[in-house]
């Protein structure tokens, strides 16, 4: 039996090429979500749909474990009927977040993901070059797109964690893109992953973004399409109320609205948010659990962690990416 050149089709699916293709001309960032369960998935989904957004559902892959690499297109082949029930269908692309490997990358490709991402950025230049360009090479003859990564993030996420961050190089930016045919780009202009992304002083305030590179790098590849990783806010008024129902999250800050949505207004394409998906879901259960301790049907707290994150994904697609009414 011949392989099915394209599974993700299938699920009905899209790549990112023509998504970043509309966001570069009208100014926006399409919205990369993660995602490790069914009531998040749905949040993800019915706020980009409320809010007419095309979406990026991405996973990592120990995300992908941890829902089960069998079940896990079935969720987003259900996803995506959802989605069309509700409006008549938005752009749906799954995404492989951080791959480590040309094997981790191939599974994902042949189980259904349209867009997978390389993330060779703590090898030398050289080695991330050979590795991006081995999974560019079997992602192009499936029309899977690719993201490479240049520089470091600092800060810990699913699958990588850095205690320092090296900024991109916008030097290297021509020739890792010309050598490897990435169809886009993340990189290090001062986000990091996590909910502690910078260690400020009392009254010091949030550094900015380097746009410098970014501008930088805009030059070099007019037209190109850049991904920005750990770019979630980390919202106070999520973070408040999880310690003052009981948790513990001290100091605790992300990056302001204000730039990402200068960000998005540029050559960035992509913004992944992952931690605040986290901190609203975690801020509703922990609220349901205080108030109503007697309660123990996973509805009754799952329900509202629901809730409260199609509100944030609206909030993000309207207000900081300006990807709503662009699907
Ligand atoms: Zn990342």
């Amino acid at each position: 039996m011949m392989d099915d050149p394209t599974p993700y089709k299938d699920l009905g699916l899209v790549n990112t090429r023509e998504m970043f293709k509309k966001a570069m001309a009208d100014g926006y960032a399409v919205p990369a979500y993660n995602f490790n369960n069914m009531e998040q998935l749905q949040a993800i989904v019915i706020g980009c749909v409320e809010s007419k957004s095309p979406v990026i559902l991405q996973v990592s892959g120990s995300a992908r474990k941890y829902a089960d690499p069998s079940l896990l297109p079935h969720m987003v082949k259900g996803a995506v009927a959802m989605a069309k029930k509700m409006s008549g269908s938005i752009p749906i692309a799954l995404h492989l977040d951080h791959g480590d490997s040309f094997e981790l990358a191939k599974d994902c490709i042949d189980s259904g993901f349209s867009s997978v991402m390389l993330d060779g950025s703590h090898h030398s230049f050289d080695e991330n070059v050979r590795l991006t360009k081995t999974v560019v090479d079997y992602a192009r003859e499936r029309d899977v797109t690719v993201e490479g990564e240049l520089g470091v993030l600092a800060g810990v996420e699913d699958e990588v964690s850095s205690a320092v961050s090296h900024y991109t190089k916008p030097e290297e930016v021509e020739e890792f893109v010309g050598k490897t045919g990435v169809d886009s780009l993340a990189i290090s202009i001062g986000t990091s992953h996590g909910a502690y992304k910078f260690k400020l002083k009392p009254g010091e305030e949030v550094p900015s973004l380097r746009f410098d590179i970014l501008e930088e790098i805009e030059k070099r590849l007019p037209g190109y399409p850049i991904v920005l990783h750990g770019a979630s806010s980390v919202t106070p008024e999520h973070v408040a109320l999880i310690n003052r129902y009981g948790g513990k999250l001290e100091s605790a800050v992300g990056i302001p609205a204000e730039q990402l949505r200068r960000a998005a207004r540029s050559a960035v394409c992509k913004i992944n948010i992952d931690s605040d998906g986290r901190l609203a879901m975690t801020a509703m259960i922990r609220q349901v659990f205080t108030e109503k301790p007697a309660e123990f049907d996973p509805r009754k707290y799952l329900g509202p962690a629901r809730d409260e994150l199609v509100k944030m994904v609206k909030h993000k697609n309207i207000n900081v990416l300006g990807s709503a009414h662009q699907a």
